[in-house]
């Protein structure tokens, strides 16, 4: 093959796979929507990578930020003051909710969960925390064991206090619910009992993505957010959203909260901030937590927290996306484009049983039987239908983030309609290989 891809099948453990059988594309460039392999094929990404490239690749202002802050200065250690630091912690806690005004640093979305669950801990003293099934935190050790996703089961040895409770997902209901109105109140009942016996004065935190993502893109009824957050203030448990992926122009909005009326406690976030051009993560914190630590030593931290080249980056997307108005960009094309586009895939391909989504953040759900919702890989696992699918896509030009059943569409917010339209041509053919697998 080529010397990059000797040397990377010789020396490179990768995340999530079996390392044997890996087969990496070799990237050679990317740009903007599209990224190309050594052998100088194109393909448009789909993917954002893993939902994070919100600006696209190698977006010149971004790209021209972290060279002149390279040229300024480096790094320097948390304890100092710094420019790009101060600059970037002023324009985060301007995008969350009022009585949200300080902003931690980590260098990824997982230390961001470890350090929120960590805040919520010790400013309640207690050690349980609550998070959803079908959820994805991170790969670390409280992050792990919070995440409800079959993969963590392969490394979960147990977190003590760590409790999962089902959220609303009407399409797979697990209260047996026919309308948004009935999962609402029904998941909301369940959380409630779920406090109740678990013991409100042992419940630190309930940790929740805004919009699930990794676990299938389920955007919660309206008032359930609202409701945990009534609950969460009649027993002292601390809020955490976790905006790592549904935040910074995924939905259309800044924050995904932003469609919800709602505050948090504490928001973590990474990924789109500065579209992991440098690592970059954190939680926002709210006043409350704050004044725990006011005078009080908050025990963590971590040597690269706030990196200068970091911050810089991501000053320079916010900024961008602001100016270049990329925010309202995902929002219309997920409104004009992609959502009704994915509609009448859902009407003409019997493998797809349910698209949901909104703004550049959609899942698409592939069944092999409608009626019984049989999914076309297991939940936590493959199968030769979904790999069939998934090969189409990359053979006719994209780039797809796949997950058990589901294919996500979720390109850059910079996403073009042509490009949208192109995207979903070449899912279109996929979609028929899957067909295919469709019993009767
Ligand atoms: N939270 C959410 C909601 C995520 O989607 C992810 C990553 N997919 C993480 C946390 C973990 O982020 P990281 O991989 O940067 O540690």
């Amino acid at each position: 093959m080529s010397r990059t891809y000797d040397l990377d099948r010789a020396h490179v453990f990768h995340s999530w796979s079996a390392q044997a059988t890996l087969d990496p594309m070799v990237v050679e460039r990317a740009e903007g929507t599209r990224v190309w392999d050594d052998q100088g094929h194109g393909y448009l990404d789909f993917s954002s990578q893993l939902v994070f490239t919100n600006i696209g690749h190698q977006h010149p202002r971004v790209v021209k930020a972290i060279q002149a802050q390279a040229a300024k200065l480096c790094t320097i250690a948390p304890q100092h003051a710094n420019d790009a630091r101060s600059e970037a912690a002023h324009l985060i806690a301007g995008l969350a909710p009022e009585g949200l005004e300080r902003v931690f640093f980590t260098n990824g979305g997982a230390e961001a969960v470890e350090h929120a669950v960590r805040m919520a801990r010790l400013h309640t003293g207690r050690i349980k925390v609550l998070s959803r099934y079908r959820s994805y935190h991170g790969g670390t050790n409280v992050a792990v064991n919070v995440t409800g996703d079959p993969r963590r089961w392969a490394s979960d040895y147990g977190s003590a206090g760590t409790v999962h409770f089902f959220g609303p997902f009407l399409y797979r209901s697990e209260f047996d619910a026919t309308t948004e109105e009935e999962e609402c109140e029904r998941a909301l009942r369940h959380l409630r009992r779920t406090v109740e016996l678990e013991g409100p004065q042992t419940v630190a935190a309930i940790v929740l993505e805004t919009i699930p993502g990794t676990a299938g893109i389920m955007p919660p009824p309206p008032g359930y957010l609202a409701g945990v957050r009534e609950l969460c203030d009649e027993h002292g448990i601390v809020m955490v959203l976790d905006e790592v992926m549904a935040g910074f122009g995924r939905t259309g909005s800044w924050l995904a909260l932003d469609a919800h009326d709602v505050t948090p406690d504490l928001v973590t976030f990474a990924k789109g901030v500065n579209s992991g051009y440098v690592p970059l993560g954190g939680v926002i914190v709210g006043e409350r937590i704050y004044d725990t630590f006011a005078q009080r030593v908050y025990p963590g931290g971590l040597t690269y927290s706030g990196h200068p080249l970091a911050c810089a980056a991501a000053v320079a997307t916010i900024e961008t996306m602001r100016d270049e108005r990329i925010v309202d960009n995902a929002a219309r094309v997920g409104r004009e484009v992609i959502g009704p586009g994915l509609a009448e895939l859902k009407e003409r391909h019997a493998c797809v049983g349910d698209v949901r989504g909104l703004g550049v953040f959609w899942a698409v759900e592939l069944v092999s039987d409608r009626e019984t919702k049989a999914p076309l890989a297991p939940y936590g696992g493959s199968s030769p239908a979904m790999n069939e699918v998934v090969a189409a896509c990359k053979k006719g030009g994209l780039l797809p983030f796949a997950n058990f059943n589901r294919i996500h569409v979720v390109p850059p917010c910079t996403i073009t309609d042509d490009e949208a339209r192109e995207g979903l041509a070449i899912l279109d053919a996929a979609l028929s290989v899957g067909d295919a697998h469709v019993e009767g």
